[in-house]
């Protein structure tokens, strides 16, 4: 077995030209000093034909929240996406982080995958070679023909979890800041990203408006979750969508004084 490690050059290749999902405490604060937050919305058919294995089941279920298109069951995940096109806003001119013990949880996992179902693979990674050090075990013709193994250590580890426990304790905030804010549009999951842009001030006061409801008063003053619009700029899976009843538009069709955008994958 071919073991991997991981120490951080700390080159700042990360803190460039990214999006990072953040939790609601986070995305406030990244608004607060400034920064700029969008909302990804996605969702999941949701059926009996629905074909995931169990984990994943699980995992998607706890990070979703029901809704109705058309006459398709789906599941909805909603994400805040801190995000910046050049260098990171706190970066400060030694090129270190000026927020490091408040940086996100997704800074302190990078370059871990916070995707259990999602394999790591540094050439998906910025962290230049350097960073990943094979650890010479057991001997040279059994590593190179065996699978590689990349070790994670406790501390990272112990934040995914935080990160997993965070994202599915706010499923109904999040489902409660599309209301507030009449988001009901979102992609297909894994067919592209379909963002919404929302005026800084109102984000802010809305984001804390959900983060204050508790979860008994979200529950209960839960409205009818249906009439979601799911975009796409595929005809194929446009037509696959209308099949199976759901309400489907085409993503060049975007009505963008309602502040949304698609950016395909
Ligand atoms: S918050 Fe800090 S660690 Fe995270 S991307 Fe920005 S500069 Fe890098
Ligand atoms: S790109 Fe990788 S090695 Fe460079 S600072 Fe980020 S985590 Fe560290």
């Amino acid at each position: 077995m071919k073991k991997v490690s991981f120490n951080c050059t700390q080159c700042g290749k990360c803190c460039h030209a990214l999006n990072i999902p953040l939790t609601t405490r986070e995305a406030i604060d990244w608004l607060g000093r400034g920064g700029s937050v969008k909302i990804l919305t996605e969702a999941i058919p949701w059926t009996d034909d629905t074909l995931l294995s169990d984990s994943l089941f699980t995992r998607k279920k706890a990070i979703t929240f029901e809704a109705m298109s058309g006459s398709l069951a789906i599941r909805v995940a909603v994400t805040l996406v801190g995000h910046y096109s050049d260098a990171c806003p706190n970066l400060d001119d030694n090129q270190n982080c000026s927020i490091y013990e408040q940086r996100p949880l997704t800074c302190r996992i990078y370059p871990f995958e916070i995707n259990p179902q999602i394999q790591l693979n540094p050439i998906n990674k910025l962290c230049p070679k350097d960073a990943w050090q094979t650890i010479p075990f057991p001997d040279r013709a059994t590593r190179e023909n065996s699978p590689t193994v990349y070790l994670i250590d406790e501390i990272t580890r112990e934040l995914i979890t935080k990160l997993h426990e965070t994202n599915s304790n706010e499923v109904l905030f999040k489902k409660a800041l599309c209301t507030k804010l009449g988001i009901k549009s979102c992609s297909l999951s894994n067919n592209g990203y379909l963002f919404h842009l929302v005026e800084h001030e109102q984000l802010i006061l809305a984001l804390k408006a959900t983060e204050s409801g508790t979860k008994q008063h979200l529950i209960e003053s839960e409205p009818s979750n249906d009439g979601w619009l799911i975009y796409s700029n595929n005809e194929q899976t446009l037509q696959d969508l209308k099949d199976v009843g759901a309400q489907s538009n085409l993503s060049f069709n975007l009505d963008t004084s309602n502040q949304e955008f698609i950016a395909l994958i």
